[in-house]
């Protein structure tokens, strides 16, 4: 066998899938040179693929001419090699490689491709910087964990769609150019050269439709769909991102937990994790007073409300309203701070109007003894256990959020920063392990301290508790919604909701958030015409599956499970987009910048 017509190899093989049993066979492999090392009389080249690498050997006493070509091969360069296999002698065996056990003698090799000096080294394990890994993003690929998490990533979306589809769900397309969705975010527009001056959006989410989906008799539906927001990026968002989006007609909840559990089930058994189920749940009141917070953490202990400790005496001389919860943050083996610490930790606190931190446990003890006794007991704190109180201010400003929420709310978020800061003390990260947790019964709004409005919580087609309904005009800060969040270690991994589906009651919802009927009209019309052709009840969930692959893969950042994500800064390195577009382009489309 010769490699002069390439075109006539039927039959390849891979270079990471050689073993042991293949001694003696005659193999053809294509790949990346990984490595080459020159002995002098002899030159290994580490051939890599996709699969892994297999060692090639040339040997000059063998074959001077096929020692000379190999002598000119360069990292990265692209060859085919013919070979026989061999087991490697005992001594040679690199057990750090599966195919450590053989190598290929080499007694044919073509170069198929040459490469000019790489900016960094796919096989080397220093890693470049990330600006440098996302320009070159070709070669950061070529990289073994970003093989291996784009492989998973692939695996993991595999699982989920044959989980779902076994369950009765079809996968439906639903447009990329569409009119503004409502999910809180900015639209990415798209100019519209046939109507200038009008635009499509890209979709938050693909909301709507679902929703219409369900309207349209389609029971189960489901997509893994890119959503676009355009947000200011916080640390670790993407302008565009992937979603698990379904949705069902006549759900209660719990059906839908039900869904969403199998296919984390599936999803986390591609990764080799096993997940117990069902997820334990919470309401959204019972995640504020315990954790401070709509998306617990249950890895470190809960907040414990320890005001019964105190005589109201007690609380008026440390200036705390008596009306309000003592919080007690317990945080295991971080043991006591020092002065230094805690001044360095009050910045984590922050200025606020609605809670007052007190971080010096030890000194209070010295002046209430008993009570402090008492409120280590009642938050079950361990000596060595980091304990801190936050309480209410004597003065409670009025807003739209009710005042004991505002009390855990500070703490819980203190806890958040002290349990971040203090990760290798406590260590309660590192034990690996998956708590999740649903968190259910949302409020329905949200009070816009700025707009001074009621903002829906989730979004507007989110279905209040049929018995708050009442309390939609006199009281919108107290309506339930139907509405619930997964949370994982203290990261949302999605929220969903049981739908509106009735038009009188998606007319009073947005007439609540202050919307009038013509603004209504102008911009969910199509929809609420929708609603009037027998909607049927109907609710959904979307999780984001960028996050579920970053922490199955145990990464850092979404980038890393991304095949081609964007910077901090929205920017595609690659690419090099956005860009300006020509003048003729621009005047096509009716668009002038200004
Ligand atoms: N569309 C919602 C979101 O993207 C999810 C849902 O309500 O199903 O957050």
């Amino acid at each position: 066998m010769s490699l002069d017509f390439l075109g006539e190899l039927r039959r390849t093989h891979r270079c990471g899938e050689l073993r042991s049993e293949n001694a003696g066979e005659q193999v053809v492999l294509m790949g990346w040179v990984n490595r080459r090392r020159d002995l002098g009389n002899v030159i290994f080249i580490d051939v890599r693929d996709r699969t892994g690498l297999t060692q090639i050997v040339f040997d000059k006493s063998d074959n001077p001419a096929l020692h000379e070509k190999a002598s000119q091969l360069r990292s990265e360069y692209v060859v085919a090699a013919i070979g026989k296999v061999r087991k490697r002698e005992e001594k040679t065996i690199n057990r750090n490689l599966p195919t450590g056990e053989i190598e290929v003698v080499a007694t044919d090799l073509k170069l198929l491709n040459e490469s000019k000096v790489p900016p960094f080294l796919p096989g080397d394990p220093a890693l470049a910087n990330e600006e440098t890994r996302l320009k070159y993003r070709y070669i950061d690929l070529r990289r073994e964990p970003m093989q291996y998490n784009i492989e998973l990533r692939h695996k993991v979306a595999l699982a989920i769609r044959q989980y779902l589809a076994a369950q009765g769900f079809f996968e439906i397309e639903t447009p990329f150019m569409t009119r503004s969705t409502p999910e809180g975010a900015r639209d990415y527009l798209v100019p519209s050269r046939v109507y200038p001056g009008e635009f499509y959006a890209l979709p938050q989410s693909p909301q709507l439709f679902k929703q219409i989906l369900m309207i349209s008799g389609f029971d189960k539906y489901f997509q893994i769909v890119r959503c676009f927001r355009d947000e200011d990026l916080r640390a670790d968002r993407q302008p565009e991102f992937t979603q698990i989006d379904l949705e069902m007609t006549f759900p209660q909840p719990d059906r839908v937990f039900e869904v969403v559990e199998g296919f984390l089930q599936a999803a986390f058994k591609v990764a080799g994790f096993e997940l117990k189920a069902p997820f334990p749940r919470m309401t959204y009141d019972e995640a504020i007073r315990q954790y401070g917070i709509d998306k617990p953490d249950l890895r470190l202990p809960k907040l414990t409300d320890v005001r019964a400790a105190f005589t109201a005496e007690q609380l008026q001389s440390l200036q705390l309203n008596t009306e309000l919860p003592v919080v007690a943050i317990r945080i295991p083996r971080i043991g006591e701070l020092s002065r230094k610490e805690r001044d360095d930790n009050r910045p984590l606190f922050g200025e606020r109007k609605d809670a007052r931190l007190i971080d010096d446990v030890k000194r209070l003890e010295k002046s209430f003894p008993e009570a402090v006794a008492k409120a280590r007991e009642l938050a079950g704190a361990q000596p060595e256990d980091l304990l801190v109180l936050v309480g209410g201010p004597v003065q409670v400003e009025k807003s739209g959020l009710r005042p004991d929420y505002g009390v855990f709310m500070a703490a819980g978020q203190f806890r958040v920063e002290l349990s971040r800061k203090y990760a290798d003390r406590h260590m309660a990260f590192r034990q690996g392990g998956f708590h999740f947790v649903w968190v259910t019964d949302f409020p329905m709004f949200e009070w816009d301290e700025a707009d001074k409005r009621w903002n829906a919580a989730h979004h507007p087609f989110t279905s209040p508790h049929d018995r708050d309904m009442d309390k939609l005009e006199s009281d919108p800060g107290s309506v339930r919604a139907l509405a619930y969040d997964v949370v994982l270690n203290g990261t949302e991994l999605g929220s969903g909701s049981i739908r509106i589906h009735r038009q009188d009651v998606q007319k009073k919802i947005f007439s609540a958030l202050g919307m009038s009927e013509d603004e209504a009209k102008a911009r969910f019309g199509f929809f609420l015409e929708a609603l009037e052709y027998g909607t049927p009840p109907h609710g959904g969930i979307a999780l984001g599956l960028d996050r579920i692959v970053m922490i199955l893969a145990g990464a850092e950042s979404l980038r890393e499970v991304i095949p081609f994500p964007k910077t901090a800064k929205a920017v595609d390195l690659m690419v090099d987009a956005p860009t300006p577009v020509s003048e003729a382009q621009l005047r096509e489309l009716g668009i002038k910048i200004r």
